[in-house]
């Protein structure tokens, strides 16, 4: 297997709420599948941190990942990360936190609009509200990628999975080009990745988050890196289907993805 098949730059132990195993565990898994490296990335929900106990959970996750990274030592680089969702609805909470765990890698993320609840927990969907919603994500995603304090930008089509999957609503991204311009533009000039998320793959939706031809637009408007990530809330899902993501970014041009050491850029040939 070719090294992108071996490192994971996006998991959940269960120091998530909806994260199963511990990092421990994860470690002993990726070891009994040669993987290379992972980095273990727990939520850390901005808008409801204190309300859903994530200043505790965020520090667990921390202090976990950096005694598995000793006992891995030598059969596993364990890079320590966090999947911070929604940032810029409180940015002096995350500038303050941030500044007080060093990470490998930040991934941004948005799971939901400002005063709403996660995309993932919403019943159904009309096509009104779809659309009206998605401008909305997108501009967030835009605030977010001004803002570019992270490393790497996650699932930038995340609701589009749950608008199918509740509501069988397909989305045209024609509708979304100027936004998703802007935004690649954005995460090009900063030298931000955008992750090829395969979690989407295991939804109903059953496609790479984001879908090969958005990579390609990123690519063409100067996108540098790319990140694979599995999004695995579950051992058995680490790395999975790197295969497509490789196919995804080979498509829209790019050489090589990478994983974060300390906030490099590391490549890994495609
Ligand atoms: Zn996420
Ligand atoms: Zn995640």
């Amino acid at each position: 297997m070719t090294d992108y098949m071996l490192v994971d730059t996006h998991l959940h132990s269960d120091n998530s709420p909806d994260g199963h195993h511990s990092a421990m565990f994860i470690c002993e898994s990726a070891v009994a599948m040669n993987l290379k490296a992972i980095s273990i990335t727990d939520h850390c929900e901005i808008d409801v941190f204190y309300q859903d106990h994530y200043d505790r959970s965020t520090v667990q996750s921390y202090f976990e990942i950096m005694k598995a990274r000793e006992a891995y030592r030598g059969k596993l680089v364990v890079l320590r990360g966090i999947e911070l969702g929604e940032p810029v609805y409180d940015l002096k909470l995350t500038e303050k936190l941030l500044s007080k765990l060093e990470y490998d890698i930040v991934i941004g993320s948005l799971h939901n609009l400002r005063g709403m609840e996660d995309f993932y927990y919403m019943k159904s969907f009309n096509e009104a509200d779809a659309k009206r919603w998605l401008t909305e994500y997108y501009d967030e995603l835009i605030r977010m990628a001004d803002w570019g304090k992270f490393d790497t930008m996650a699932h930038i089509t995340y609701p589009h999975r749950y608008f199918f999957k509740r509501s069988g609503i397909s989305v045209n991204m024609d509708d979304y080009k100027k936004q998703t311009d802007e935004l690649f533009s954005l995460l090009a000039e900063k030298e931000i990745a955008l992750e090829i998320n395969t979690g989407g793959l295991r939804q109903p939706l059953n496609k790479l988050s984001p879908e090969a031809d958005l990579v390609k637009r990123f690519h063409e408007l100067g996108g540098k890196y790319v990140t694979f990530g599995s999004d695995a809330h579950y051992v058995e899902d680490l790395a999975k289907d790197f295969d497509k993501a490789a196919e995804a970014a080979r498509y829209a041009g790019f050489k090589s993805c990478v994983f974060y050491q300390n906030h490099n850029p590391m490549e890994i040939p495609l």
